[in-house]
Order: structure tokens, then C-alpha cells, then sequence
């Protein structure tokens, strides 16, 4: 479903991506995990161009998306996008959060929007929350708030940086377990975490990142139990 090829990002003289190629099929779940500045989000960000690469292609569903000619707002409709810190608006409800796209964006009707963003809502378990405001949730409720609203897109792909890194502990498995029926799905998925649990449960394979450079692709049993680098060993150390 997502090919990347070659690659590479600066942001003036620093070089944060340099040549990562991988490709991500559909229904599988991708963790990609790496120290802090290893170019994670970054990665994460070129893959919906939210970051333009520098150089290097990203071909979705087999047309390049980084060439100018392509229609970029059609290509980000089909990519969901979780943040760390949730970035609901917050001046309007829940349900409004989930409406405001597909009534704007594809033109659904308020009625169809609201009847969609309540099935989500159940999804994840909020549906008593519907015409709550963002502030009055805590950071479990935000973040599963934004992954429905995410959801409410119909896309085919699904990116999460770190979705899980700004809750407290006790919030977290609630959130990784949304994202893990989400997995069972079968939805595309690619998930920068350190929760180093629900990527070996949860994902395909993971891909390790460093300095920039993807130095591990392998599936979650072999990274864990085997890491092939010196960088991985250590990274794991530290981690588990
Ligand atoms: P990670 O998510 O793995 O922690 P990032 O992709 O956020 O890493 O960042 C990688 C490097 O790129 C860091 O050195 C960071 O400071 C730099 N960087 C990220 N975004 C920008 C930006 N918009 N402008 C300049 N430097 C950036
Ligand atoms: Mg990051």
C-alpha cells in the first residue's frame, strides 16, 4: 500500500532522514521505534507530507505522492494521523470534533456525520461523552476522542506518533487497546511507540530507526529476541 524509496529529509544543513526505504502493506502494523531524534516523526510526517521529503519517493496505493502533480488533499483524506498531545479542537464538543471533517471535507450530511461519529464513539467506548467539551476529558478520553476522529475519515491508513507518551500510566492501556481492536480489523497501521509490549503483541514488524537511517525491518519476535545492530542491543537494554 506504501512504498518509500531513497528517502531523505533535511531541515536546512541537518540531515534528519537519510535514505529509508521500506514499504508498508495493507492490513499490516508497523512499530517503529528509535531513540529521541532519530527521525521518527519526522518519517512519520513525510508519510502523509506533512514534511516534504527532500529527496526520495513515497508511492500510496502506487502513485507517487510526492510528485507535484499529485492531488495531495484526495491522498490526505486516506491517511489518518494521532498525535502525541491529541490536538482536538477545543472549542467544539466531541461529536462535533468527529462531524467537522466529513461534513466540511466529503460533504456528509450533518445527519449521516452524527450517526457515524456515534457507531465510532461506542468503538472506543465514549459515546456518554458525545456532547462533552475536550477539556472536561482526561488524557485517555482525548486520545481515544482523537483517534475515532481520526477514524471518522474512513481512511485506509492509520499513523500514530507516540499516542501514548503524554498519558499518565494508568490511562495508557485503554488507548493501546482501542488501537489494538483497530488492529484486529485489519486496518493499516504504522505507530511510533515505546511501548515495547504492544508492539511486540500488536505488530508485524518493527522498524528501527537511528541517527536517521532504518537499521533494523524485521518481525517483532526476531527484533526482540535477536537484534542484529549494536545501536538495537543497547536501545533495548535501556527499554525492557
Ligand atoms: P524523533 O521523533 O525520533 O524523536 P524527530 O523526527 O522529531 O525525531 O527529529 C529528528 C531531528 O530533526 C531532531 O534533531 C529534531 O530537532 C530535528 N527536527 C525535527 N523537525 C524539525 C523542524 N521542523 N525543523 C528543524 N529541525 C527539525
Ligand atoms: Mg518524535
Amino acid at each position: 500500500m506504501i512504498k518509500v524509496e531513497d528517502l531523505h529529509k533535511s531541515f536546512g544543513k541537518l540531515n534528519v532522514l537519510k535514505g529509508i526505504s521500506t514499504t508498508i502493506a495493507s492490513g499490516e502494523v508497523i512499530a517503529i521505534i528509535g531513540p529521541s531524534g532519530s527521525g521518527k516523526s519526522t518519517f512519520l510526517r513525510c508519510l502523509n507530507l506533512l514534511e516534504q521529503p527532500t529527496s526520495g519517493k513515497i508511492l500510496f496505493d502506487n502513485q507517487e505522492i510526492t510528485n507535484a502533480k499529485t492531488d495531495i488533499s484526495k491522498f490526505r483524506q486516506n491517511v489518518g494521523m494521532v498525535f502525541q498531545h491529541f490536538h482536538l479542537f477545543p472549542h467544539k464538543s466531541v461529536l462535533d470534533n468527529l462531524t467537522y471533517a466529513p461534513i466540511t471535507v466529503k460533504g456528509l450530511s450533518k445527519l449521516e456525520a452524527e450517526k457515524q461519529a456515534k457507531e465510532l464513539l461506542d468503538k472506543v467506548g465514549l459515546l456518554e461523552k458525545a456532547s462533552e467539551f475536550p477539556n472536561r476529558l482526561s488524557g485517555g478520553q482525548k486520545q481515544r476522542v482523537a483517534i475515532a476522529r481520526a477514524l471518522a475519515m474512513k481512511p485506509e491508513v492509520m499513523l500514530f506518533d507516540e499516542p501514548t507518551s503524554a498519558l499518565d500510566p494508568e490511562m495508557v492501556k485503554e488507548v493501546l487497546d482501542v488501537m489494538k481492536n483497530l488492529a484486529m480489523t485489519g486496518m493499516t497501521m504504522a505507530i511510533v511507540t515505546h511501548e515495547m509490549g504492544f508492539a511486540k503483541e500488536v505488530a508485524d514488524r518493527v522498524l528501527f530507526l537511528d541517527e536517521g537511517k532504518l537499521v533494523e525491518d524485521a518481525p517483532p519476535t526476531e527484533f526482540f529476541s535477536n537484534p542484529k545492530t549494536k545501536r538495537a542491543q543497547l536501545f533495548l537494554e535501556k527499554m525492557l
